[in-house]
């Protein structure tokens, strides 16, 4: 009796493998498997972008530039400075009653980018000064392998596109700590003391150039290979983006093979999985636009990230060549669009279970998270999703048979974080945070469940299809 009524109106939270076939597992594995291989070629906001446009060219999207005109079914994309893309599927219903569905991530992941004059030469070595790009724990960074990613641009245009430490048999680079026998001061300080942002300098080489009568040998000895291997000189570091980032490549994680742990998950996880769901869409009945915005982790600022005006001007240019552009029907549009900013969640950690309120934490294993609101310390900066939409959102997932759990992210008092969800809010839009728990979140290495990735990937089907 007791039983009985208890499964009738108890919250439920399963565990998601219980229920999966072996049909289903394979499934899920091969969607992890994709989404590992693609984490590899893209790791950072440039490589998303560029590895996402091979994937959309290939499954018929096309450049809104090169259209005059749009009609329903149209699949087309917008790549903002090779940083951002915004890729649409014009739907069957009038965009002007209906508005848009809008799943949006960001591609840009907590690393360390090179200073604008980076090369230093100390004792007998020669160093990248760097500084970090988001919310990082500097200790993370040092004794890893290291690649080095980005572009160098040269006064006459010419642009140099640099990976090196991804291949095996490319070198690494490494930022060297202090051995314990020494580390006796270091040892007691404080955890965020323990390496300062301006001993992040990247060891680079060693061999001096060949000429007793100069100075800074070594510095001179880089120099000279660089020169040799793209025609640089150290001037041109000022014109450069580069940006260091973990070494290691994506892997199964577990003797049960679950997880998957690899660098840059936040947010490439919602990234990948809704650009996935994208390409299988065929006609929609409301239009569905995928946002892979850029700089989410250090505010959203500038002409890549989401706070720019460049995905308004998106939207206009689809409302110029569907040939509907009228004065104000931008903001209609917003107000009337449904969105799902998909970002990472922090993920239940036993090991740190002090931090989470367990009715409210996300679990790894257990399907898609919502965030009804984010924020730190009274829900200050959230974009509160109001619980008319949360509902409409709970349907789409439950009639589509999808694990979702509500979420908070930590305990009150604790801390708290923010994505692009507000921003599109604030014109109008109805937006619920949707996406993957994380452990390590922030890490060089991050783990997520297999069984999540898959979740996301079907919600964002469910709800462009919706
Ligand atoms: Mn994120
Ligand atoms: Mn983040």
């Amino acid at each position: 009796m007791g039983e009985e009524q208890k499964e009738k109106l108890f919250a439920k939270r399963e565990e998601g493998w219980k229920h999966v076939d072996e049909k289903q597992k394979q499934e899920i594995m091969k969607v992890s498997d994709e989404y590992m291989a693609f984490l590899n070629k893209a790791k950072t906001e440039r490589e998303f972008i560029k590895t996402a446009k091979k994937l959309a060219d290939d499954n018929g999207y096309t450049d809104i530039i090169n259209k005059k005109e749009l009609k329903p079914g149209d699949k087309i994309y917008f790549i903002n400075r090779e940083k951002s893309m915004y890729l649409a599927v014009i739907g069957e219903n009038s965009i002007e009653e209906n508005g848009m569905h809008i799943i949006g991530s960001h591609v840009d992941s907590p690393r360390l980018d090179l200073k604008p004059n980076p090369l230093c030469e100390e004792g007998g070595l020669a160093y990248f000064k760097t500084h970090y790009y988001g919310g990082i724990k500097k200790y993370q960074w040092t004794t890893i392998p290291l690649s080095l990613h980005g572009v160098i641009v040269k006064t006459n245009g010419e642009k140099v596109e640099i990976n090196i430490g991804e291949s095996e048999t490319d070198p690494i680079f490494t930022i060297t700590d202090l051995l314990p026998h020494l580390a006796q001061e270091q040892m007691e300080k404080k955890l965020k003391e323990g390496i300062e942002g301006e001993n992040l300098k990247l060891l680079i080489g060693s061999i001096p150039f060949n000429d007793d009568k100069v100075q800074e040998k070594v510095k001179l000895n880089i120099l000279n290979i660089l020169n040799e291997k793209y025609g640089i000189t150290e001037a041109d570091f000022m014109s450069a983006e580069l940006e260091l980032v973990p070494a290691f490549r994506a892997r199964s994680l577990g003797f049960d093979e679950s997880m998957v742990a690899g660098y840059g998950q936040d947010d490439k996880v919602c990234a990948y999985t809704s650009l996935r769901a994208m390409m299988n869409l065929q006609k929609v009945k409301n239009t569905a636009i995928c946002i892979l915005s850029d700089k989410e982790e250090i505010g959203s600022m500038g002409n890549t990230g989401m706070e720019s005006h460049m995905f308004d001007f998106f939207v206009s240019e689809i409302l110029n060549k569907l040939g509907i552009n009228k004065p104000n029907l931008l903001d209609r549009i917003f107000c009337l669009s449904k969105m799902l900013s998909s970002d990472v969640d922090a993920g239940y950690d036993p090991i740190y279970a002090s931090v989470s309120d367990t009715l409210n934490a996300g679990y790894l294993g257990k399907g898609i998270t919502l965030n009804k609101y984010t924020g730190s310390r009274g829900k200050s900066g959230a974009s509160d999703a109001n619980a008319e939409y949360v509902a409409w959102v709970r349907n789409v997932l439950e009639k589509n048979n999808i694990k979702y759990q509500i979420t908070e992210l930590g305990k009150v008092d604790l801390g708290g974080g923010g994505t692009i969800a507000y921003i599109l809010a604030n014109k109008g839009a109805d937006v619920i945070d949707c996406g993957v728990p994380v452990l390590s979140m922030h890490a060089p290495y991050e783990v997520t469940s297999k069984y999540d990735i898959y979740s996301a990937y079907k919600t964002y089907e469910a709800f462009w299809e919706e």
